[in-house]
């Protein structure tokens, strides 16, 4: 298995062996650039005179120009060697020469995609690659269809989480919003059927309930009825009254406070990444809004922690903004059951209702290989055949449940293998977009008409959370995708080469261990979902927690990335990370410490933290040559641990 030849021409390549293919992409943009600027107006005399060219100022400021790269081009020797198959560390790798060519040839005309006005075509660009990863998780993009969704590109995974919970707090909460206005405007409405009463009728807690869905649509029908019932103007008023009342317009304080409410919640595993701290913190909302759910033994979200989580919270009368699914956690690469998430939402609609985001800033692109280049689904047993693991029952029915969620983060800057910066939020019903804008740009005349009539994506940057915004990005992005279409047989063959190169490092750390008994007991913590393989390692005849995580940060110091080095003295680099014992279910953590030979109740300490090796296999060229890197890695850890843990080298 591993990377087929087709891919020989997608990279530079660790070697740069591709350099006079790059080398000719790039002539080309600059020429065919310089003929676009002389072609604009070519009857325009030149602005930079030929004969300035042997002026001794223009020479001085080439030559310093010259000489700053040359100095830039020095310290970039210190970069992280992301390319390398020596590099198993952090979510990055080569580039994909598409995105990396796409992205040079469009800095040159520096499109700013904060609107078409600033940019020209690549705001359409833009969205197509939206409707692209909408497509590929599973969203329907088609144009008429409803709810359709749409994505754009962020700087990268945190702002799409941000904007993910920003876009949720605000089509959540409105449903309030609006029956205020109603009910302002002395408006009598026909009872809405998800409530169950009159809009005007209907209590705090009722309406901050609704799912995202539903509140869109309670939306619709109440325009549609104040409309038919009382004409535009009226609706003009209710329109502004509800924009009045909004949370965006009151502020979460007094919204929460005029409709008797706590401050809502938003549920996350144990593992989310940072940004989602941050973006509660951002928000107004606090950490304290923050509820964490346990992990299983995977380090997956516990689905049944999950449920008590939603119980507690519909007791204490909470409102749940979000339940937050990660699909490749930063930490472990582990992939949280969707599927759960959604069937609870579904379960407990019409009683607790919340929205749905899934980050998968890292694993969204694994998704590729879950598509057919139909657009369906590839049925599991397919797949089976593909791989030795790969996809457990549980991963796929995660896979199987994304076009169910309601909104996404997606990360092309990390396992879509594209230049920073590039991120991406899309959502699968495209309406909640009118409720960000102020003063919505609303067909009053016809409050039915489909949502693409309301809300015009070209103003991109009114329905985000940035301003100015790189067009080379999506020009990136586009290109990428252009060659290597979202399924699986474009894009989907070169991420299960990264599922066969960590399957086969799975496998020889499984043999590793047998060799290694001797010295010490080297356990992979957790079996894993995709492509980050995590490693444990403790020496032989110790039972101690302490002493095991002192040992593993030696082991890491020799393949730590040392900016300040020579690049050269890099064996390998890896990265990093640790388990809290207190974010574990308690049979889980017991599980790890006994097959590590640690003392039974080691994690149970509250703060306690075992330190593993982290190993993101995401680089290419993993299975290739002879020996493989994957094969060298593998002997490095065997003669890395023996030599730390005393035994002799020469036991290799
Ligand atoms: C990387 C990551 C993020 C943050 O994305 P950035 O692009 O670094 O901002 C968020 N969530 C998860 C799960 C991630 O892996």
């Amino acid at each position: 298995m591993g990377l087929d030849t087709r891919f020989d021409g997608a990279f530079l390549g660790p070697m740069a062996e591709n350099a006079d293919l790059l080398e000719e992409l790039v002539v080309d943009a600059i020429r065919d650039h310089a003929y676009w600027r002389r072609n604009f107006h070519p009857e325009d005399s030149p602005s930079i005179p030929e004969a300035s060219r042997y002026a001794p100022e223009r020479q001085a400021i080439v030559a310093r120009t010259r000489h700053v790269l040359r100095r830039l081009a020095a310290d970039l020797k210190h970069s992280v060697p992301w390319f390398s198959p020596r590099y198993i560390g952090h979510m990055s790798t080569d580039l994909l020469l598409p995105g990396v060519v796409a992205r040079i040839l469009t800095t040159l005309y520096n499109p700013n995609n904060v609107s078409e006005d600033a940019s020209g075509p690549m705001v359409r660009v833009e969205l197509r690659v939206g409707e692209q990863l909408a497509a590929m998780v599973g969203y329907e993009t088609r144009e008429g269809a409803s709810p359709r969704a749409w994505g754009h590109l962020t700087s990268g995974g945190t702002v799409a989480n941000i904007e993910a919970l920003w876009n949720h707090r605000t089509a959540r909460l409105y449903p309030l919003a609006l029956a205020a206005a109603v009910r302002d405007l002395g408006l009598a409405t026909s009872p809405e059927p998800v409530l169950g009463c009159p809009m005007e009728r209907a209590a705090s807690w009722a309406l901050a309930n609704l799912t995202i869905d539903d509140a869109l649509a309670v939306r619709r029908r109440v325009y549609t009825e104040v409309h038919a019932r009382h004409g535009p103007e009226v609706l003009g008023a209710l329109h502004e009254c509800a924009e009045a009342n909004s949370v965006a317009a009151l502020g979460l304080v007094e919204f929460l406070s005029r409709h008797e409410l706590g401050t809502p919640g938003i549920v996350v595993p144990h593992s989310a990444h940072y940004s989602w701290s941050r973006a509660v913190k951002l928000l107004g909302l606090g950490r304290s809004a923050l509820y964490g759910v346990d992990l299983d033994a995977h380090m997956r979200m516990d689905a049944r922690s999950l449920c008590e989580v939603l119980d507690a919270l519909e007791r204490e009368r909470v409102p749940v903004l979000s339940v937050v699914g990660v699909l490749g956690t930063t930490e472990f690469g582990t992939l949280d059951p969707i599927d759960a998430i959604v069937g609870q939402r579904d379960a407990r609609q019409g009683r607790q209702g919340f929205g749905v985001h899934v980050d998968a800033a890292w694993g969204g692109y694994l998704a590729s290989m879950f598509r057919t280049p139909e657009g369906g689904l590839v049925p599991r047993d397919e797949m089976r055949e593909r791989f030795e693991y790969f996809p457990s029952e549980s991963v796929y029915a995660a896979f199987a449940a994304l076009g169910r969620t309601d909104s996404m983060t997606i990360d092309p800057h990390k396992l879509g293998f594209i230049p920073y910066p590039a991120g991406a939020f899309v959502a699968r019903n495209r309406e909640i977009a009118a409720l960000l804008v102020e003063s919505a740009p609303y067909v009053f005349e016809d409050p039915s008409a489909p949502a693409e009539a309301q809300i015009d994506f070209r103003q991109l940057g009114r329905f985000i959370l940035e301003g100015s915004k790189p067009g080379a990005s999506a020009a990136s992005v586009f290109a990428t995708h252009e060659v290597l279409p979202l399924h699986s047989d474009g894009f989907g063959a070169l991420i299960a080469s990264t599922i066969d190169a960590s399957e086969t490092l799975f496998d020889r750390l499984g043999a590793l261990a047998d060799r290694l008994s001797d010295a010490a007991t080297l356990v992979v913590p957790f079996e894993p979902d995709s492509n980050i393989v995590c490693v444990a390692v403790n020496p032989a005849g110790n039972a101690q927690l302490d002493t095991m995580n002192a040992f593993m940060r030696r082991l890491f110091d020799t393949m730590r990335f040392r900016a300040a080095a020579i690049p050269q003295v890099h064996e390998f680099v890896g990265s990093v990370t640790s388990v809290s014992g207190d974010r574990v279910e308690v049979e889980a953590r017991r599980e790890l410490a006994a097959r590590l030979g640690l003392e039974l109740g080691s994690f149970d300490a509250s703060g306690a933290r075992l330190v593993v090796l982290r190993h993101t296999v995401m680089n290419p060229w993993l299975l290739r040559g002879t020996p493989t890197p994957i094969e060298q890695y593998v002997s490095f850890l065997e003669r890395t641990v023996r030599r730390l843990s005393g035994g002799s080298p020469s036991d290799a």
